[in-house]
């Protein structure tokens, strides 16, 4: 049995940074659905009781399903209720898998992210679908290398409908903004965390200068026009923000090929993305939930180019010439060790998310989300 790595009171000081001495006693057993035996433990500095349950990723849970096979799944184009049918469980229970992998995921993009210097150009752009109804378009601002298509960031926004409509749709989207109207700046808010996150990482970087490919969107100007550490990277002829014309080839050579590239794979990978689809996303949260743990597969497990030699398995962390110590370390055990947000240095729309906080248009009250996981 392993001993208790940390105590999981946040509260605690034997949580962030457990001492030396031992901090902890054992305190008997139990039994659950699970397992048989259960070890307890106390800890000594708060008094808190817990187990070696408390920090497996199915704490509380009454069933196991075979995650790795899961995200497979959950990239595989495959629908709730068919991944359910096919690993033989509720389509709560898969619900409740995915919510729970997805902060396994975001916490292994923090860590793989944290204090990283960029090695290469980025690009960005909004993949847009829709959640909830045709009335509520929602834009993926995703942040991608240039060279490697490795995903650095990626935040989630309902917008406004916009485009052609008829008139009984005007009156409908009337009668439907009297409960949600999105936020109009959404998208720069989006971007200006895509600009927050290019900048942490040109900052420690000894490339002389990054830039920045997006399309012609007034949203990302607006947002680069007014960011604090962008401004200062860009006097320092650091960063630069270059703008494409969408209506350009999308050939290899255009700039943002690397991110047309990663919005077909996402429309080809992922249910609610695909186009026409009858299979969209009901919950903004559950939606991103999926994202980010098709995002865990397509970082850190899928191979750089599909159509490489087998010889050859470069995965996208490789092409972006991030460690595999650092990868390694950020995504240990998984599987199967729960992380704790209080032990994640989450920041904006990775916290947003965590804590289940993604606007729910139309819906009062906020959105479930149980106690093991907001802590
Ligand atoms: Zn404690």
């Amino acid at each position: 049995m392993q001993p208790p790595q940390f105590c999981p009171n946040s509260e605690c000081k034997a949580h962030h940074e457990p001492p030396r001495s031992r901090w902890w006693v054992r305190d008997g057993f139990y039994s659950s659905t699970l397992h048989r035996r259960i070890q307890r433990f106390r800890c000594n500095l708060c008094g808190r009781g817990f187990s070696t349950q408390t920090f497996d990723i199915d704490y509380y849970a009454k069933r196991r399903v075979n995650y790795p096979r899961l995200v497979g799944l959950v990239g595989s184009c495959c629908g709730v209720r068919q991944m359910a049918r096919y690993l033989g469980v509720g389509y709560e229970t898969i619900g409740n898998k995915i919510m729970r992998f997805s902060r396994q995921a975001l916490a292994v993009q923090t860590a793989v992210m944290d204090g990283l210097s960029m090695r290469e150009d980025v690009c960005a752009d909004g993949l847009q679908s829709y959640w909830i109804s045709q009335y509520v378009p929602n834009n993926i601002t995703v942040l991608a290398g240039s060279c490697s298509r490795f995903i650095y960031a990626a935040t989630g926004s309902s917008l406004r409908r916009a485009g052609r409509m008829s008139a009984a749709q005007k009156l409908q989207r009337a009668v439907l903004e009297r409960t949600f109207r999105a936020d109009p700046k959404a998208l720069t808010h989006a971007f200006a965390e895509i600009c927050d996150v290019v900048c942490r990482a040109v900052e420690p970087s000894a490339r002389r200068l990054t830039v920045l490919d997006t399309d012609e969107h007034t949203a990302y100007r607006r947002a680069v026009s007014s960011h604090g550490p962008w401004y200062q990277l860009s006097s320092a002829g650091r960063v630069v923000h270059r703008q494409t014309a969408s209506a350009l080839p999308r050939t290899a050579a255009n700039p943002l090929a690397a991110i047309n590239t990663i919005d077909r794979q996402i429309r080809i990978d992922l249910a609610e993305h695909v186009r026409e689809t009858v299979r969209f996303a009901r919950n903004p949260n559950r939606s991103m939930e999926r994202f980010w743990v098709w995002c865990f597969h397509y970082n850190y497990h899928k191979r750089y180019r599909i159509n490489q030699p087998t010889a050859d398995a470069t995965l996208h962390y490789q092409a972006a010439e991030i460690t595999k110590q650092r990868v390694h370390t950020a995504q240990k055990d998984i599987w199967r060790s729960r992380r704790f947000r209080t032990r994640t240095a989450l920041f904006g729309s990775h916290l947003v998310l965590w804590l289940r906080m993604l606007e729910r248009p139309f819906s009062r009250g906020s959105d479930y989300l149980p106690g093991y996981l907001a802590a």
